[in-house]
């Protein structure tokens, strides 16, 4: 028997999710978006609700009580970055997501000693941001992807073995979600250059502080204002044998052990196309045309009932797959996960688009939030690989 409904504390969880996204995280996405300033740091002002939400849990939330967690599961999070994403996609997905979703992973997969180490902070109860960083500029990122033999494709950054130590160098892209702001990186670079890429990939955690890694400026970005993507160049940056995560190669491996990171997108995006239904609904009762609210119109109507059918599918999709990282990790990591984020991306996209035609003229204006929520749902669609690449790996696995 198949159960869809939120347990009683996952209602409370939601609603807590809620109030902060509403309360207290969207009074400063507005001022953000407002400020038309490109040089605002977007982290100045997002810093306390990241703090404010680890305190409520939101980025502990999967992590087992054991190591100071929650102990709570994917779908929980799940429920919680939708009312994030319905507020800000940008903060949901760059502070909440990565941090949330890189904590587990580092509970999942590292020694015993890694985890105390590197999770010493959430008993702590202080805040700590993480990145990731794979995609470098001159370099295709969808290359992680690609099953050819030859070693030249790929990624550059290399790592070099020394003794006890690994000395790192290279550059990565200025896409970087929180390059230069983040507490800790774990960082993508190659064990050897004459092996095909999906065999010589390995996972460096590297703390911000470490000698020879420098940032480059924020990235202006069309949309998620609220969050700061930077390059991170890489100058023989040493890293200790003990932060090597997994063995050498390993990296492609451990990764696929993370469906939460696209499960985690792709709940952030069924929230905003949730919001984008929800702003076009309200406009379209009260904007009156031949003497009638626009809804009233056929066509108008039938617009929103689409946007509302497509959110619940992409909701179900997205639940289906957390419930799966449960139960059957390898088939939501291969399949569902990144299905389910294609789709709730595609969803968000035509949801945003649909919005601006609702509100006719005032669609495009900076006065209403559909021009935001088209620009942010165009975002998802390569944030965390394009949708092409998403695709062509679900069809391998089928
Ligand atoms: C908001 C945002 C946040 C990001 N955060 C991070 C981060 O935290 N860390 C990080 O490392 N990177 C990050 N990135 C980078 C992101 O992972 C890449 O931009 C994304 O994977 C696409 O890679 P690319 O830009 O190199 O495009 P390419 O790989 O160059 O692809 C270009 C186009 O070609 C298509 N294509 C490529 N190969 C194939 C193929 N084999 N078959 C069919 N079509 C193909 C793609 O679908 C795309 O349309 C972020 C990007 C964005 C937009």
């Amino acid at each position: 028997m198949i159960d869809f409904s939120l347990t009683e504390e996952q209602q409370m969880l939601q609603s807590l999710a809620r109030d902060f996204a509403q309360n207290e995280i969207s009074p400063i996405v507005q001022i953000i978006e407002e400020s038309n300033n490109p040089e605002i740091e977007p982290w100045d002002f997002c810093k306390h609700l990241f703090h404010k939400g680890t305190e409520l849990g939101f980025t502990s939330l999967m992590l087992p009580k054991e190591l100071g967690g929650v102990g709570g599961k994917c779908i929980d999070m799940a429920v919680v970055l939708e009312e994030i994403g319905a507020v800000d996609v940008s903060i949901a997905c760059s502070y909440f997501n990565l941090t949330a979703a890189m904590s587990l992973f580092v509970s999942r997969v590292t020694t015993q000693e890694q985890q105390k180490r590197i999770l010493s902070f959430v008993n702590s109860g202080k805040p700590h941001l993480f990145s990731a960083a794979e995609s470098e500029a001159n370099i295709a990122t969808s290359d992680i992807f690609c099953p050819f033999p030859d070693s030249n494709i790929g990624m550059k950054t290399f790592a070099a073995r020394e003794g006890n130590a690994y000395i790192l160098n290279g550059t990565k892209s200025p896409l970087v979600t929180n390059g230069g702001i983040a507490d800790a990186y774990f960082i993508i670079a190659r064990t050897a250059m004459d092996k095909p890429l999906h065999e010589s990939l390995s996972i460096f955690y590297v703390p911000t502080d470490t000698p020879g890694i420098k940032f480059g400026k924020k990235t202006q970005m069309i949309g998620w204002k609220a969050s700061h993507h930077a390059e991170i160049c890489l100058d023989n940056v040493l890293v200790p044998v003990e932060n090597l995560i997994g063995q050498e190669g390993e990296a492609g491996k451990l990764l696929m052990l993370l469906p939460e990171v696209a499960i985690g997108l792709a709940a952030s995006y069924v929230g905003l196309a949730r919001a984008a239904y929800e702003y076009a609904l309200n406009y379209a009762k009260r904007r009156v045309s031949w003497g009638r609210p626009i809804i009233e119109h056929q066509s108008v109507a039938l617009k929103l009932a689409d946007m509302i059918i497509n959110t619940q599918a992409a909701r179900l999709m997205v639940w289906d797959a957390a419930v799966t990282a449960e139960t059957s990790p390898q088939l939501a990591a291969t399949i569902k996960a990144p299905a389910a984020k294609t789709f709730a991306v595609d969803v968000a996209i035509k949801n945003a688009q649909t919005a601006v035609e609702i509100l006719g003229g005032y669609g495009v204006t900076k006065e209403c939030l559909a021009g935001k929520f088209l620009a942010d749902a165009t975002i998802g669609y390569s944030c965390d690989f394009t949708r092409e690449v998403l695709r062509l790996g679900v069809v391998n696995f089928l």
